[in-house]
């Protein structure tokens, strides 16, 4: 396990992605012949055709490098493409708001030994090959992690909020948020800001549509900066962060 760098609350990192996965049972699309040729294709070449070969192949695009390690020779090439489409689809984007100084050279690796879902640790994601298979709508785990790598807080920040600001990411810029059964959760009494992830995206969706429009940039700035106190809520809205809740828990319409 990687230490805590990216992932403030590496404990519950498993639990907590399971946690925002997606809830409905998907099925792999199973391997079909190239449409664009009447010859028989056998099963051999098939898979030779669909699986990902395992090494490392080097993507750029606009100046934007991804750099993917494959471990799992049974991997889907067709989930490997859309994984790279994700990331250089919604890259650019969360480094223009967010960060424009953040690296514009990412690794991904696909681990098939891994048993949760992703985890990042300064520009490496580490995706779980098993996730994938399992769940391959979900491919905005990119979309999550690599905000982690935007965020570039060197520690102090609160892991509820840089994990609800990823889920944030997520539900702005996510790419396949819909096919993957994945949404922001309704309100509810039993919730607090601290659950982090998706409890704490919505909360921050609120506050930018109710309370201050610029609010996530705002603290995304400040912990990276390493600026960010307990007083930053009041600093840039006048309430407390209990306070925001409070008004949030009174009408939490979006
Ligand atoms: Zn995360």
């Amino acid at each position: 396990m990687k230490r805590p760098l990216k992932h403030a609350i590496i404990p519950g990192v498993v639990g907590l992605f399971l946690f925002s996965a997606c809830s409905k049972s998907l099925l792999v699309t199973p391997d079909i012949p190239d449409s664009s040729t009447k010859t028989p294709v056998t099963s051999s070449e098939v898979k030779a055709q669909s699986t990902t070969p395992v090494g490392t192949v080097i993507y750029t695009s606009n100046g934007y490098t991804l750099t993917l390690t494959n471990n799992d020779a049974t991997f889907d090439d067709a989930e490997r493409q859309r994984l790279v489409n994700t990331f250089f689809t919604v890259y650019p984007k969360l480094l223009n708001r967010f960060y424009t100084g953040a690296t514009k050279k990412v690794k991904f690796v696909i681990d098939p030994t891994y048993n949760g879902v992703a985890y990042t640790s300064g520009a490496v994601t580490t995706l779980s090959a098993a996730w994938f298979h399992n769940h391959p709508e979900d491919i905005d785990v990119v979309t999550h992690e690599v905000m982690h790598i935007v965020q570039a807080y060197t520690g102090g920040a609160p892991g509820w909020l840089t994990e609800g600001i990823a889920d944030y990411a997520r539900y702005k810029y996510g790419v396949n948020n819909g096919p993957a059964g994945w949404s922001l959760p309704a309100w509810n009494a039993s919730q607090n800001y601290t659950d982090a992830y998706r409890v704490t995206a919505r909360f921050l969706v609120w506050l930018e549509l109710h309370v201050r429009s610029s609010i996530v940039n705002d603290l995304n700035t400040a912990l990276r900066t390493k600026t960010y106190t307990g007083s930053t809520w009041s600093q840039l809205t006048g309430k407390s962060v209990d306070q925001l809740w409070a008004d949030y828990s009174q009408n939490p319409a979006l």
